[in-house]
């Protein structure tokens, strides 16, 4: 039985708690959250596989006042959860209970965890399948924001892998339903995640707030990473990483991006744009050349003048190649050695070999740094705002 809460009520007892563990039987810890547990959970009847985010209340762990934020967020959480139920790119809130102690949220189980894991095991991932993960991460932002729904969490840790590796986006723990003309201005998100604006907001009294097109900001940094392995804004010191964002300083220099096309480059740069009215929406990144490219192919008959440009691409990817192919420099043992993170084969490897030996990515060049995708676990955090004003 499903019972709709609403912010303010009362926590029946433990009734609720009994009632879980009458319909479901808990397995093994799959994740941790600041104040969950995640439990894969088998339905006793059916025998389906289903995954609980067990939150606890107790006040022997918080302070009154944390035992209230959390009791309030998570009623919060399950309200939107509600709203946004069904739509295939969104985890689905099968089920809520409530003790004094324990409140409990059922969701479809996502076989394969957290989009975090897999960019880990792979290091990078190919323009197809960024595609198509962003696809679908977009679409689910485009429909949470004509529901005025802001998540402020979204990141590779928040999206979830089902058994098929389709994407869905989860943790609605920070996410609000704007009412029209709305602007926000708490500091919420995770560091590396976090809009200029956010920041700027934080600083400056008089600043307007933020919209929900800090969640388009989060769109770019996850692209960004899915492609290059490593994010687009880190620095050992949190404070000049914060830096780094409110100037939008980032760059396409690893080696990762000698191989990416310009198309996806110049959807990066609209989504990381500074100014947040510049910045694009989810309808317009989804209308983006990248996401249009193949579709746009598959509607279309013959048409003799995308045939003629079709040719042309064809000849000068013929010539590129052919270019490409006579600078290549063979592979000696001396190249091997001098330098073997400029091939990338190699590169490949030596990240791989380094992930499964020492369990976190070691840093790759000056700017980047793997280490930086492991740093990036504080939800809530302040800042000692005044060191930014020196
Ligand atoms: P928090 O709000 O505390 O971050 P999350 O809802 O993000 O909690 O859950 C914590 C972790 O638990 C996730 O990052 C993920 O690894 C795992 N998890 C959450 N929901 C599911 C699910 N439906 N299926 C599989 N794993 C899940
Ligand atoms: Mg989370």
């Amino acid at each position: 039985m499903t019972r709709d809460i609403e912010v303010g009520d009362e926590l029946p007892d433990w009734v609720g708690a009994k009632e879980f563990y009458q319909k479901y039987d808990p397995k093994e810890v799959i994740g941790r959250g600041v104040s969950s547990v995640v439990r894969r959970c088998v339905h006793k009847q059916t025998g389906q596989e289903l995954a609980v985010k067990i939150i606890e209340i107790t006040a022997e762990k918080m302070t009154e006042q944390q035992l209230e934020e959390v009791k309030s967020s998570t009623l919060k959480e399950i309200q939107v959860l509600n709203m946004v139920k069904g739509h295939p790119s969104i985890i689905t809130l099968v089920d809520s209970y409530e003790s004094t102690t324990f409140i409990f949220l059922v969701f479809d189980l996502m076989r394969r965890g957290e989009l975090f894991d897999y960019l880990t095991e792979k290091v990078t991932l190919g323009e197809k399948e960024t595609r198509s993960i962003m696809r679908a991460l977009l679409e689910a932002v485009q429909y949470l924001h004509s529901l005025s729904i802001v998540h402020r969490d979204l990141k590779p840790e928040n999206i979830l892998l089902d058994d098929q590796g389709h994407i869905k986006l989860s943790d609605f723990g920070f996410s609000v339903q704007l009412e029209p003309g709305e602007k926000l201005r708490e500091l919420c998100g995770t560091p590396g995640y976090l809009a200029p604006e956010i920041l700027k907001c934080s600083m400056d009294e008089t600043h307007e707030g933020y919209g929900r097109e800090v969640d388009l900001w989060a769109c770019g940094v996850i692209l960004f990473t899915l492609l290059a392995g490593s994010p687009p804004f880190w620095h050992r010191k949190q404070l000049l990483m914060l830096r780094m964002i409110m100037e939008g300083r980032y760059q396409f220099s690893s080696p990762e991006w000698d191989d990416r096309s310009s198309t996806v480059k110049d959807l990066i740069c609209g989504l990381l744009e500074l100014e947040p009215a510049k910045r694009l929406t989810a309808e317009q990144a989804l209308a983006h050349p990248f996401f249009c490219q193949y579709q746009r192919e598959k509607v279309r008959l013959f048409s003799p003048r995308k045939t003629f440009r079709v040719m042309i691409w064809t000849v000068l990817g013929c010539i590129r190649i052919q270019c490409r192919y006579h600078r290549a420099r063979p592979l000696t043992r001396e190249l091997l050695a001098r330098d073997p993170y400029s091939l990338r084969g190699v590169r490949k490897l030596i990240d791989g070999c380094a992930f499964r030996i020492y369990g976190h990515w070691v840093k790759k060049g000056e700017q980047q740094n793997r280490a930086a995708l492991f740093q990036n676990t504080t939800k809530v955090f302040l800042l000692g705002l005044e060191e930014f004003d020196n």
